[in-house]
């Protein structure tokens, strides 16, 4: 009973992970028939802004491509030198999405602090026409990649649609506004504001990046509470040493010293697998390394007995 519902589990996360790369193939399919026909008009109508929009949409389809070969790395068996596999191959992606961000972000502000004291250019119609084919392409990926977003391998990959996004509605808004009012620092004022949302969405996911590469307890994980869910299991007089991390998102890891009282010693197994039991249960944690200990034991080597 208790291996067949770790077994159900395990599946399903496996199963999240195969919903996610097919997302990310379906984004990349769209972002990429986008850019073959952009290339397309760009050369029938001679319209160089179409061949730019081509290329900011390519570098679109290869973050996204980033994305997905992170994670069909990630699902490659671990091996005698890689104990962990390779999950954390989507946590680096994820990391390099995000510094990638703001870096573009700080490009947009540069551009938009010139546009503050330079004569600013009026977008045509033709320009509008263009971002507005490059907007429905990001929509169409956002749409793909959101609703039940789970790992931060496509939590970044939908900020940068979505950056997208914003940015050419923020170009067709400032397009009009300037077509109808002629009022021109509409252009770098969008910009500043696009710029700033996308600072916000990659330091908020970069936070989260951080937090798994030091090792940090789940944020949806209480120490605590987890300590006394142990504790919980009749014949548990103390626990110590306790040690939660995921090495991805929702792949949670936990390891733990269980102090036993001697009267239930020689059930040890029936007090582990209860224990195991829960913290599956509660917590989503299915790889625990537990050391049970007697009552009398002086233990050596480093212990921390605060967690
Ligand atoms: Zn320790
Ligand atoms: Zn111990």
């Amino acid at each position: 009973m208790n291996a067949c519902l770790r077994e159900k589990t395990e599946g399903s996360l496996e199963e999240i992970q195969k919903k996610e790369q097919k997302k990310l193939k379906l984004a990349i399919i769209t972002t990429g028939s986008l850019v073959v026909l952009e290339v397309f008009g760009g050369i029938i109508s001679n319209s160089l802004a179409l061949l730019s929009d081509a290329w900011h949409m390519f570098v679109d389809a290869s973050a996204l491509a980033t994305c997905f070969l992170a994670g069909e790395l990630s699902s490659k068996n671990p091996t005698s030198d890689k104990t962990f596999g390779y999950h954390r191959v989507e946590i680096l992606s994820a990391l390099a999405n995000g510094v990638l961000l703001v870096v573009l972000s700080a490009y947009i502000f540069y551009e938009a602090i010139q546009r503050l004291f330079l004569p600013a250019q009026v977008k045509g119609l033709e320009m509008l026409v263009i971002t507005t084919i490059g907007l429905v392409g990001n929509a169409l990926s956002m749409g793909i990649l959101s609703g039940g977003v789970r790992g931060l391998n496509v939590k970044a990959a939908l900020l940068h649609v979505t950056s997208d996004a914003l940015s050419s509605v923020g170009a067709i808004v400032a397009g009009l506004v300037i077509i109808f009012t002629n009022w021109y620092p509409v252009d770098p004022i969008v910009s500043i504001m696009t710029g700033s949302f996308i600072v916000y969405g990659s330091v908020k996911m970069l936070r989260e990046v951080l937090h798994i590469l030091l090792e940090g307890v789940p944020i949806s994980i209480n120490l605590n509470d987890v300590v006394g869910t142990m504790m919980s299991v009749s014949g548990v007089k103390e626990v110590h040493d306790v040690h939660i991390w995921s090495i991805t998102s929702y792949r949670h890891y936990l390891s733990a010293h269980l102090v036993l009282r001697n009267d239930v010693l020689s059930n040890v197994g029936e007090v582990l697998n209860e224990t195991k039991r829960l913290i599956d249960e509660k917590y989503g944690i299915r790889h625990t390394t537990i050391q049970v200990e007697p009552e009398s034991y002086e233990e050596v080597g480093e212990v921390h007995r605060q967690y």
